[in-house]
């Protein structure tokens, strides 16, 4: 069975280096999904919703019998990170590129369409999702709560995202958590503030920043909080006062990311965190406002799914790496684990591949062909035909 004819791989590269030369942020991949729906048009899709939580576009392919839904989804957005490649598909817009190979993951996504075009499942129907605001952990939240999505709800959700570090190709598969929860915890503290030359007069957030940020990177290796698997947190950033020689600083704020394994570890780790805060606020008379941004959930993969991926990479030759530990980055595919039966793995994009997010990084191409076989095949397993 050809998945892809040579004229359509062309194509598709051609798409996955026009997505690189025009990246855009997340929350602003206008053009990149205009781009994606008139490419997957041509795959002749039975519907295609468009402005699915903000830039998203979703192709819907109904076959013959009747079947389980099945969503395959790829991020699209693009990150704050001048390109320092000089290839000649480099990105063109100043200050923003595809580090993280959103541009790979839509072009299968799309290579997916084209070869379902031209082997046309007996049964079921599938949905590919074009998800906009992956990197700012909004996106599939939002894509999920459009009313627009109702009509598309899966009965299993699967994604990729590409590994450097791994064999090209390679497939990386794990049972249960696979990327972290995480979330950017933010808190503002108010004293009050006075002249420098009379520190006494005022109250400065200094000693509560400083114990605070001595204490909330301690709080994972606390034995009184029970964490049931790993737990995390990093102070990210702080601010005191403002640059006034002449002013006893009266506000400060204070920002951390944390992370877990599980969802139920989040919280745990959630409330010792703003317990912790608490009390340094009592103790130094301080005001404080605790808030939450980038929340992203635990990427919790199913293992009959996987098993499925495991059993078609047998089959196809594909090699499936096993990992024993799950990612510590976050990944907002958890959205969908924790509302559907789904899984995401890893292919590993090359052991000498620059980094996720490194300014000199490049999805390898090579890599689609092997991408495409394992998502096809997978679906008609799913589905049993
Ligand atoms: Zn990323
Ligand atoms: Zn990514």
């Amino acid at each position: 069975m050809e998945l892809l004819n040579n004229d359509q791989l062309k194509e598709l590269l051609a798409l996955r280096k026009w997505l690189h030369k025009n990246p855009e942020l997340s929350g602003k991949e206008k053009n990149t999904s205009r781009k994606l729906e008139t490419f997957i048009r041509q795959t002749s899709p039975d519907k295609i919703i468009t402005g699915l939580g903000g830039f998203g576009v979703a192709a819907v392919y109904v076959f013959d019998e009747k079947g389980p839904t099945i969503l395959v989804r790829a991020d699209m957005d693009a990150l704050p990170i001048d390109e320092v490649n000089t290839f000649a598909h480099k990105s063109r817009n100043d200050g923003v590129s595809h580090k993280c190979g959103h541009d790979g993951h839509s072009t299968i996504l799309a290579a997916l369409g084209i070869a379902l075009k031209n082997n046309p499942l007996p049964k079921g129907r599938i949905i590919l999702l074009f998800q906009p605001e992956e990197e700012t952990g909004k996106g599939a939240a939002k894509v999920i709560a459009d009313e627009a999505f109702k009509m598309i709800k899966p009965d299993y959700a699967i994604a990729l995202h590409n590994l450097p570090g791994f064999e090209k190709a390679a497939i990386v598969l794990r049972d249960g958590p696979f990327a972290a929860a995480s979330t950017g915890m933010i808190i503002k503290i108010t004293g009050s503030s006075s002249h420098a030359a009379q520190p006494e007069q005022g109250n400065s957030p200094v000693k509560m920043l400083a114990h605070a940020m001595r204490e909330i990177p301690e709080i994972p290796h606390k034995k009184s909080a029970k964490f049931k698997d790993f737990a995390l947190a990093t102070i990210i950033h702080s601010k005191l006062g403002e640059v006034a020689f002449g002013t006893n600083p009266g506000k400060a704020v204070l920002m951390a990311t944390l992370r877990t394994y599980y969802n139920d570890d989040m919280v745990v780790l959630v409330k010792e965190a703003e317990r912790l805060v608490k009390s340094l606020a009592e103790e130094y008379k301080m005001k404080i406002e605790i808030s939450y941004t980038e929340d992203f959930p635990a990427t919790i993969n199913d293992k009959k799914l996987n098993d499925v991926i495991r059993h078609m990479c047998d089959e196809l030759g594909e090699e499936i790496v096993e990992i024993d530990e799950a990612f510590r980055w976050s990944e907002d595919f958890g959205h969908f684990t924790s509302n559907f039966r789904g899984t995401l793995f890893g292919i590993g994009s090359g052991k000498d591949s620059p980094g996720l997010h490194n300014n000199d990084y490049d999805f390898p191409d090579e890599i689609l062909p092997h991408a495409v076989q394992v998502f096809y095949h997978t679906i008609r397993k799913i589905l049993n035909t």
